[in-house]
């Protein structure tokens, strides 16, 4: 059980939809105080109602992740209402595959933006919450959810594969850096999971082929990450899982 969560106060980005609302409910069902980052403010409107009338505590702060004051006036907004954070999700994310011929540099920059430089932006502006946590002996966490595509070399992939390469890379290397001042990094790279990740595709061909492999493998569902979360963040201060693999069991 995670029954070591109530106290904490967690970011989650990306908690409009898919992997972050999913996280976020379990985790405030925990007893955590969370703040929900995104842009829909209408969707984090609705998920922390549903998490208030839970019983929950939510907190939802509109933000673009690729925009430093947004994240900056966030971090802001959070502190003064559940103090500093000691649990920071990165899951807001965007995957816009297309052949790089294709030459969409509007895709490469919002990729680049968001999956890369949006978690460096959250974690700036969180760092030192989380070193305060780590400092007064209280567990302190940083998870980035990366991808499996951070490997594979799937046709067409090439861009969003790239950005969730650096975010490994950057979780591993963080690690050596936090972790002396007692904060976990972890980094998560899920398979194929049932989320609106692949609504914004608007290559017609990889689209669906994305749905084909819907039809054809029984996804992972947000919950299933999510829950793979509370169990990173509620083990030992002394334990970091630093990486963690996880697929459909028929993803080959
Ligand atoms: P969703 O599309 O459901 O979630 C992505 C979230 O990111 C949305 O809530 C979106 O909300 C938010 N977001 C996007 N851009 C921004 C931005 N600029 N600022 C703030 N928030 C932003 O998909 P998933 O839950 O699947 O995605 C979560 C993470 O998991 C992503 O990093 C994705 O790459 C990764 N992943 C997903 C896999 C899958 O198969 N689904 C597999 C492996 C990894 P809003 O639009 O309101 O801002």
């Amino acid at each position: 059980s995670y029954d070591n969560l109530a106290g904490r106060t967690a970011i989650v980005t990306g908690a409009a939809s898919g992997m972050g609302a999913a996280t976020a409910r379990l985790l405030a069902a925990h007893g955590a105080r969370v703040a929900l980052l995104a842009r829909r403010t209408d969707r984090l409107d609705d998920l922390a109602a549903k998490i208030t009338a839970d019983g929950g505590q939510a907190l939802a702060v509109t933000t673009d992740v690729t925009a430093p004051a947004s994240v900056r006036a966030a971090a802001a907004r959070v502190r003064e209402t559940f103090g500093g954070a000691d649990l920071v999700v990165n899951a807001a994310g965007v995957m816009l595959p297309n052949p790089v011929a294709a030459g969409r540099s509007d895709e490469w920059a919002r990729m680049i933006d968001t999956n890369l430089s949006g978690a460096l932006h959250v974690i700036d502006a969180f760092r030192a919450d989380l070193a305060a946590a780590g400092a007064a002996h209280r567990p302190a966490d940083l998870v980035n959810i990366s991808s499996i595509g951070a490997h594979l070399s799937f046709p067409d992939y090439a861009v969003y594969g790239a950005t969730k390469a650096a975010l490994t890379h950057l979780s591993e290397i963080l690690r050596t850096e936090f972790g002396p001042l007692g904060v976990r990094v972890t980094n998560i790279e899920p398979g194929l999971t049932g989320t609106e990740l692949g609504d914004h595709i608007d290559n017609v061909s990889l689209a669906a082929q994305l749905d084909g492999m819907h039809a054809a493998i029984p996804a992972l569902t947000s919950e299933d990450v999510a829950d793979l979360i509370a169990f990173t963040v509620t083990r030992p201060a002394r334990v970091n899982l630093r990486q963690l693999i996880v697929l459909p069991t028929a993803q080959s």
